[in-house]
């Protein structure tokens, strides 16, 4: 609805371009108070009672002399004062715009006046400091009392006492930096108890180190420190957060040292198509370093190097058995079939191990989906290729390998089967006896395997690209350790 001016027989209404029209202001109060006796309307319901404006009530521009509200007290229009229909006299209409703009005028040149006067006595009086500083300072240069001698070697103390004071901050400043860098997690400060976070001596840490200083350049973390992370990674399964926690590096800094210390296993199709995207370095990293400690043995140095616990199988150069490495449900059901291990009740990666009689690593196969057999594991993974004719090797019931073995000349000792038997022969129990007392090594080993409790805990799936590369690093580190046997 279109607003009308509400000034007593006034008829203006907001139409385009005519007139303008003003809101009754509400602060401030005695402004308000003024146009409101000036508007001079009664109440239509109560006779004595005050008329109150509503929000939609306007001032039309005629009731102003200059057509518009002003804003200054001391204006003429700071109240409407023109044809407010009750007879206001409009003699003095035109003479007070003038006073007021005189009075303005009035008021600026006094300003303008006061302004210059303060000018004048503020540069006098910088004149009279500036000239009284130089009058002080001759006078300093002359004297030769008593009282300027006071003030030098007062001067002289009290510079000396500031000195000490500076040494004394200096001091205590570098020791709160010491003290700061000391209280850091670095490899530097947790060296003494590094086979707790690292799982591996100091000398070895220190030549892994040292042979992986010139591909681990990274501007925040030393190479010390990145490799501990990796290593604490997989020793202890400690959280990214906590890393990064640690480290005092972000949670992606440590992901990217993670990726990149441990490289990503996969075909070499998939490996150029990473390297195209730049999420994968060529660099010989943990891995790829340690994969040679994995060696695959003869049967004449495994025989040089027995361990004297085996001299009843002097043939066998190989202990074999497998490992689960569980982690979090797949998505895919496919994957989830194919992962799920009836044994462990949950999805895992399986994993063929190979220990020679001397209780080192010599075989590791890649990861499989937990529902593979012991038998398919062992057939498909390469194991059987390593092996020569005249060699024997050692095994648990599960690997029913004992064809595939014999084409190629191998004997296979397993623990003998009772099934569809009353009773063993002597024979067999001694010797089942003798292959459980000899196979418990392989499972040891494993055990210190499972002491780098990445392979213990639940993987996270993006996790299970590395897991290869993990055991392999894992293997390589245990082979670095003493052996388990003895010699
Ligand atoms: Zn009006």
């Amino acid at each position: 609805m279109p607003h009308s001016c509400c000034i007593i027989k006034c008829t203006s209404r907001a139409k385009k371009g005519e007139v303008s029209l003003h809101r009754i202001p509400k602060w401030p109060l005695d402004r308000r108070e003024k146009w409101l006796s000036a508007i001079k309307r009664k109440d239509p319901t109560a006779t004595n009672q005050q008329w109150t404006p509503t929000a939609s009530h306007r001032v039309c521009g005629k009731h102003f002399i200059t057509g518009k509200p002003h804003e200054n007290k001391q204006h003429p229009d700071y109240v409407p004062s023109k044809e407010l229909g009750y007879g206001t006299t409009n003699r003095s209409r035109d003479t007070s715009v003038r006073r007021f703009t005189s009075r303005e005028r009035r008021q600026e040149k006094i300003d303008r006046e006061t302004a210059a006067k303060a000018l004048i006595q503020l540069q006098q009086s910088v004149d009279s400091v500036s000239a009284e500083l130089d009058e002080r300072t001759k006078d300093v240069g002359t004297q030769t009392d008593g009282s300027v001698s006071d003030i030098v070697e007062k001067c002289v103390r009290d510079c000396l006492n500031l000195r000490g004071i500076l040494a004394e901050l200096r001091e205590e400043n570098n020791k709160l930096k010491r003290d700061l860098a000391d209280q850091r997690f670095t490899f530097n400060n947790v060296k003494k108890d590094i086979h707790f976070f690292a799982g591996v001596t100091i000398d070895c840490f220190t030549f892994l180190s040292t042979e992986l200083a010139p591909v681990l350049q990274n501007k925040s973390i030393s190479c010390d420190d990145q490799l501990l992370l990796v290593l604490m990674k997989i020793r202890h399964f400690s959280s990214n957060i906590d890393l990064a926690l640690r480290f005092r590096i972000s949670n992606s800094s440590v992901a990217r040292v993670i990726h990149k210390v441990i490289p990503v296993s996969q075909s070499a199709h998939v490996n150029r198509m990473l390297m195209l995207h730049g999420s994968i370095s060529l660099h010989p990293v943990l891995a790829t370093f340690l994969r040679p400690l994995i060696v695959w043995r003869e049967r004449d140095v495994c025989q040089r190097n027995m361990s004297s616990l085996f001299k009843c199988f002097p043939n066998v150069i190989s202990t074999i058995d497998c490992f689960e490495v569980p982690f979090s449900r797949p998505d895919g059901l496919t994957a989830r079939a194919q992962t799920w291990s009836n044994y462990k009740h949950c999805n895992t990666v399986k994993f063929l191990i190979s220990i020679t009689p001397c209780g080192a690593i010599s075989f590791v196969s890649a990861g499989w989906g937990g529902r593979v057999s012991d038998k398919q594991i062992t057939c498909d993974s390469g194991f059987l290729d390593k092996l020569e004719h005249g060699d024997e090797i050692l095994a648990d019931r599960g690997f029913l390998i004992s064809s595939e073995c014999a084409a190629r000349g191998v004997t296979v000792h397993l623990p003998a089967f009772t099934k569809g038997k009353k009773q063993l022969t002597g024979k067999e129990v001694v010797t089942s006896r003798q292959l459980s007392r000899l196979r418990i090594h392989v499972e040891r080993v494993i055990g210190f395997v499972k002491k780098y409790k990445i392979l213990q805990g639940r993987l996270t799936i993006n996790l299970v690209p590395l897991l290869d590369d993990i055991v392999v690093i894992v293997a390589g580190l245990v082979n670095l350790q003493p052996s388990l046997l003895p010699s």
